[in-house]
């Protein structure tokens, strides 16, 4: 199964869809996380990214394709993938399926995760990030060990005010217009399903109802 995560930053996807790969035993896969790696470890990629990035800005739509490309391609991607945050523009989500064509797979659900900006903002000027396995924490202070790794949590560039209203801008400029485009999608003949779950509530909750969705 091929599942698009959507929804603004800080709505959840990273950590709803590292527990929906878990359990449906598919692989993850989050630009966010490949680019910062590539600003980490200096690569010619990185150094494309890194400074929209750190403005709260989308790195451009050429850099996310060849990401899907090469990812989607690996073996251990054949039987699906989750990906979070992986289409954030029109032609990214057009890029995605002539990607997905080519390999003879196709969206199959598209997971749309509600919230109010208040609260996004509330969460994301809270969070810290583990700067080793990438886990977010919210109401933990940089410098804490990191629960599951022991590395350091660091506040992410990008979790800074100014940053974090660059980033809601551009979710609500360049991110909700594909979410009309999988709805008009959805209409057509082996188009996606398109969910859309309340992502405000009970962590354990929200992963159940997600799961529901999923296999019902
Ligand atoms: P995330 O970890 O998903 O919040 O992504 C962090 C940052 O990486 C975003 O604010 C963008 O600058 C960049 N990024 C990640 N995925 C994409 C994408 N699909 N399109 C454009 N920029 C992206």
């Amino acid at each position: 199964m091929n599942i698009v995560l959507l929804g603004p930053p800080g709505a959840g996807k990273g950590t709803q869809g590292e527990r929906v790969a878990k359990q449906l035993d598919i692989p993850k896969l989050a630009t966010g996380d490949v680019l910062r790696a590539a600003v980490a470890a200096g690569t010619e990629m990185g150094l494309r990214a890194r400074a929209a990035m750190e403005r709260g800005d989308l790195v451009p739509d050429a850099v996310i394709l060849g990401i899907m490309k090469d990812a989607l391609a690996e073996p251990e991607k054949s039987k699906g993938v989750v990906l979070d945050g992986v289409v954030r523009t029109v032609p990214q989500a057009e890029g995605l399926e002539r990607v997905l064509v080519e390999l003879g797979r196709k969206v199959d659900v598209v997971l749309l995760f509600e919230v109010g900006d208040e609260e996004l903002v509330r969460r994301l000027s809270a969070r810290a990030t583990c700067e080793g396995c990438q886990t977010p924490y919210t109401g933990l202070e940089p410098g804490t060990a990191c629960a599951k790794c022991g590395a350091k949590l660091v506040r992410r560039k990008d979790d800074e005010p100014a940053a974090i209203r660059q980033r809601m801008r551009a979710y609500h400029e360049q991110t909700e217009p594909v979410v009309a485009w999988y709805e008009s999608r959805a209409k057509k003949a082996n188009g996606p399903r398109v969910v859309r779950v309340n992502a405000l509530g009970d962590i354990n909750d929200i992963t159940k109802t997600v799961m529901r969705e999923l296999r019902g």
